[in-house]
């Protein structure tokens, strides 16, 4: 299946909900929901669309959460076949925590970058180091105690440095420093302390129909 590399907004839109596909810049008045702009193509004005069957519900929440990490499907079984196998915490939660821990959401997390599409974009292009060693692949998992790194000669890129200057708060599960340009994984994210605005057991249940 093909990456999806059309406008993000578009993919809300669709969903009639906001997945803050932007990072940052979904907190803005220019986010088109917050307009009052539906289903691409339709004059409709609506927020969410509540009137889905049970296993549209389930479907939605898993389209969503695709969405917001940019992964596809066969990565996303990948993920919940890992999740399911083991018992420590509940694997809807696991799930999000394997997604969380991904190299490009990490990098977006601690402010290298505005949005999740553009972190991938940096991980792809070789501008960050994990433990101090080039990982350029987006999906890589990351682990507590990691040091996540700008390369020394990316550190002058505009949007790294935007980025972190604009960003003042930070996932509780890392910590950077901004002058350094780098940070570290202090401990594996809680997803239920989180908020995420995901409800993961419906994944869950969408899979074991
Ligand atoms: Fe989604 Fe953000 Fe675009 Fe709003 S601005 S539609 S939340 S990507």
């Amino acid at each position: 299946m093909a990456v999806y590399n059309g406008p993000l907004c578009r993919v809300c839109r669709s969903q009639g909900k906001k997945l803050f596909l932007k990072g940052d810049r979904c907190y803005t008045k220019k986010c088109p929901l917050e307009r009052g702009r539906g289903i691409p193509g339709q004059k409709q004005i609506v927020l969410h669309f509540n009137k889905a069957t049970d296993y549209k519900h389930h479907l939605q929440e898993k389209q969503k959460v695709k969405s917001i990490y940019g992964v596809l499907e066969r990565q996303f079984r990948r993920y919940f076949g890992i999740a399911i196998r083991q018992k420590e915490i509940p694997t809807g939660d696991k799930l999000l925590e394997i997604l969380e821990r991904r190299l490009d959401n990490v990098v977006f997390r601690m402010g290298f970058a505005p949005n999740r599409k553009t972190a991938k974009q940096l991980v792809s292009h070789g501008h960050i180091l994990v433990n101090s060693k080039k990982v350029d692949i987006p999906s890589y998992i990351t682990n507590k105690n990691d040091t996540i790194e700008i390369k020394e000669g990316s550190r002058q890129i505009p949007i790294i440095k935007e980025s972190l200057e604009a960003r003042s708060v930070f996932s509780p599960w890392v910590e950077v420093n901004k002058e350094a340009f780098n940070g570290t994984i202090v401990t594996l994210p809680n997803i239920p302390e989180l908020a995420l605005g995901i409800n993961p057991t419906l994944i869950v249940e969408l899979y074991s129909k």
